[in-house]
């Protein structure tokens, strides 16, 4: 019989522990008793007993006996953040499923679904944290932050992970180092985040000194010497006040603790100054005991400010504006008669705990529920604050605002514990497309947490996805509908285009056999004028609806023929070649001398200037291009073609801004100009293409973009040339070359 057998068929009601652990048991439970309102008894000593079974022969780097560690995380649990039972027997059996035979199914039928799920959270959280690397630790966060569903997983992991810090010591140095930063990187700001301000403090503090001892006790004994004159001084300070409130008859306690060790250390760092200059930066604190209320905090107060003079800038209501974290609290800072400026915090014991422990603190004080009711409410109010920050409150919101971002987008698991990140709404399609884009494209089914699911389903943060694929592709356009991602619908949208192209090439093959038969010889630029002249967008277009049925063939190659008879291409020949570059106001001049004396200027409202200009990326004009120019926001012009896009909604927008500018006569320099060119794919295609630009006068080839899709290509040439002239002639010779069906620039 194997390990996990002997270990589910333990009864663990009647299991009887070792003398020594039971005796443990008995303290274990007493805390529970005296922390929590409400405890089932019977479930945590259940959940002791299997962590002390399941981890049994295990030790620690310190030696002693492994169970002890889940022991001490479910009391931190319990003593610090004052959780309830559920969180604390899965933090007893936090590590039981990863590192033990114990399975999740055992714990859901001896505990409940709730603890059940609670630890399948903590082990997907753990494997993705062994897949570690930057990124992967900035989606840890945004992980955590999602799993919101139930945030006790992310208390329990903090907990967990604060044990193993102030436990840390008998790793080996480089060992402790890596947990060290990682604490530092990820779990303190994290908790910051959740507003648990004691975590964060010592989770940074034993970072900090596991990573520089030195330091560390450098800075702890420096504190240590100044404790008694820190004492002093609040003494004195707050000697009248205490009276007032005394007499008053407040019940309060005063206290003035030092910043923890790590925050004086990064200040010393930033401030680069010595610690005298900074250990005394402490804020003192007025905790009023029950049943004061936050308008005896405004008593408070004034008391303050009726002794000493208060420094106006300094003051802060969190009380009216609590922080997005739960955080309330009143902040002023005095000037005291001996010139020292000193904070003072005022507020309740319930706003105390909530800063000190977070929303766990919170969740307690929210009386009168059932316990069931109350966690809940927790879940909820977590939601809300972290949903909702204020937009009217301080900007220490501005960090939490991030959180919203964070819920763009949702985390999924491969079947093999993988992370994925998708945007929010995606589908099982889109996770197949993530993987691969044949996964994709072979899609028939999806697995989500194990059951079938429909591909469209949307998927939630934290769902496993298994993607089903046939051995054909599957793909259909529909699937443009059911998918969120980029890398999708780009392969959809993709593979609808193949579709057309398809139905292209067979209207193609019908007009071709037509025009055969009847003895029609033209030219695809011919023909492109003619479908231009019946409205088609494109020559391709017009193709796709004689394949498509969508448009008659006949009817189209009776226009055809009836345009070619009638000498209409001819005409328009011949009229276009009797007015060359009539209306081109610029002309190039290669005279040495007119090119010196214009080298670097541009023609501004008439006159050579010296005015800084460059040249739009949007359009790239080329001399011969009619231009306008631009003035950008630092004096410079930026010149336009005058059909740009961007052009057109200047001149709505900017108009003053609007310059004419000319081309000066030539400058010897090299423009950017781009063209598509449109051909069957052949072999050596993209050789001819080369060698004709090549040959062509100092033409320069900066890049060239191919795609080649059923037999056709479509490539983007990026050229350098001196002016317009120059880019015809090469688009000329370009239309020339063997199977190449269209030439043209492409901006
Ligand atoms: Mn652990």
């Amino acid at each position: 019989m194997n390990k996990q057998d002997t270990l589910e068929q333990i009864d663990l009601d009647s299991y009887e522990l070792p003398e020594q652990q039971q005796t443990e048991l008995d303290q274990f439970l007493k805390i529970c008793r005296e922390y929590m309102d409400h405890c089932d008894d019977e479930m945590v000593a259940r959940a002791f007993k299997l962590c002390y079974a399941s981890h049994q022969g295990e030790t620690r780097a310190s030696g002693e006996p492994f169970y002890q560690h889940p022991i001490e995380v479910a009391k931190i649990i319990i003593r610090e953040l004052g959780m309830d039972d559920v969180s604390v027997a899965a933090a007893l059996l936090h590590d039981t499923v990863e590192d033990t035979e114990v399975t999740l199914d055992f714990i859901e039928r001896t505990f409940g679904s709730t603890v059940a799920n609670l630890i399948d959270g903590l082990t997907k959280i753990s494997g993705v944290f062994k897949n570690k690397g930057t990124k992967q630790a900035e989606t840890f966060m945004k992980l955590l932050l999602t799993m919101a569903e139930d945030l006790r997983v992310v208390l329990i992991k903090f907990s967990d992970r604060l044990h193993n810090m102030r436990t840390i010591q008998p790793l080996p140095r480089k060992k402790q180092l890596a947990i060290a930063s990682e604490t530092l990187e990820l779990y303190a700001p994290l908790a910051h985040r959740f507003g648990l301000f004691q975590m964060k403090s010592e989770l940074e503090d034993l970072s900090f000194k596991a990573m520089d001892p030195t330091g560390f006790k450098f800075i702890a004994r420096k504190l240590r010497d100044k404790k008694e004159s820190r004492e002093v001084f609040i003494e004195e300070v707050m000697e009248p006040i205490k009276k007032q409130l005394v007499d008053s008859g407040f019940k309060f306690e005063i206290k003035g603790r030092p910043k923890h060790i790590y925050s004086i250390y990064k200040k010393m760092m930033r401030q680069q100054k010595p610690f005298e200059e900074i250990y005394d930066l402490f804020a003192i604190r007025i905790i009023l005991d029950e049943p004061h209320t936050k308008e005896d905090c405004w008593r408070v107060y004034s008391f303050i400010t009726d002794w000493y003079t208060p420094i106006p800038e300094r003051f802060r209501d969190f009380i009216s504006v609590p922080k997005a974290n739960g955080y309330q609290s009143l902040h002023t800072t005095v000037i005291t008669h001996t010139g020292k400026k000193v904070e003072v915090q005022i507020r309740t014991r319930k706003m105390d705990e909530v800063a000190e422990k977070g929303l766990a603190a919170h969740w307690k004080y929210k009386e009168g529920a059932a316990r069931g009711q109350n966690i809940e409410k927790f879940v909820h109010w977590i939601r809300e604050v972290l949903e909702n920050p204020r937009p009217d409150a301080a900007t220490e919101f501005v960090e939490d605002f991030q959180l919203n971002l964070y819920t763009d987008e949702i985390y999924v698991f491969t079947p093999k514990g993988e992370l994925r990140t998708l945007p929010k709404g995606s589908t099982p399609l889109d996770f197949a497309f993530e993987i691969h884009s044949e996964v994709g494209e072979r899609a028939l089914a999806a697995k989500v947490n194990g059951q079938m699911a429909p591909l469209r389903q949307e998927l939630k943060s934290g769902d496993q996805v298994e993607v089903i694929t046939g051995k054909k592709v599957n793909l259909s356009a529909d699937w443009l509908h059911d998918v969120k991602t980029h890398k999708a619908r780009a392969r959809i949208r993709q593979f609808i285009r193949q579709q057309e192209r398809e139905i292209a090439d067979k209207g193609r093959e019908l007009w071709e056999k037509k025009a055969s038969r009847g003895n029609l010889e033209i030219s695809d630029q011919e023909l492109a004028k003619v479908a231009a002249r019946l409205k088609f967008p494109s020559l391709q277009k017009a193709f796709y609806d004689l394949g498509s049925g969508a448009y008659d063939a006949t009817k189209f190659y009776k226009y055809v023929k009836k345009y070619k008879d009638k000498g209409r291409f001819a005409e328009e020949e011949s009229s276009k070649t009797e007015t060359p570059e009539a209306d081109s106001s610029y002309e190039i001049v290669y005279d040495e001398a007119t090119r010196a004396a214009t080298d670097k200027g541009l023609i501004m409202n008439g006159e050579i200037t010296d005015v800084k200009y460059s040249y739009a990326k949007c359009c790239n004009p080329i001399p011969g291009d009619d231009v306008i120019g631009f003035i950008s926001r630092d004096g410079d012009v930026k010149i336009h073609r005058v059909t740009c896009k961007n052009t057109r909604h200047l001149i709505q927008t900017d108009r003053d801004r609007i310059v004419d500018v000319k081309w000066a006569p030539f400058t010897g320099d090299q423009f950017t100009g781009a063209v598509k060119v449109v051909g069957e794919d052949r072999v050596g295609m993209i050789n001819d293409i080369a060698n004709v630009i090549s040959k062509s006068m100092n033409t320069n080839m900066k890049s060239i973009n191919i795609s080649s899709d059923s037999g056709m290509f479509e490539g983007t040439l990026i050229l350098m040339v001196k002016d317009i002239k120059h880019l015809e002639k090469v688009i000329k010779s370009l239309q020339k070359v063997d199977g190449v069906k269209l030439a043209y620039r492409y901006e």
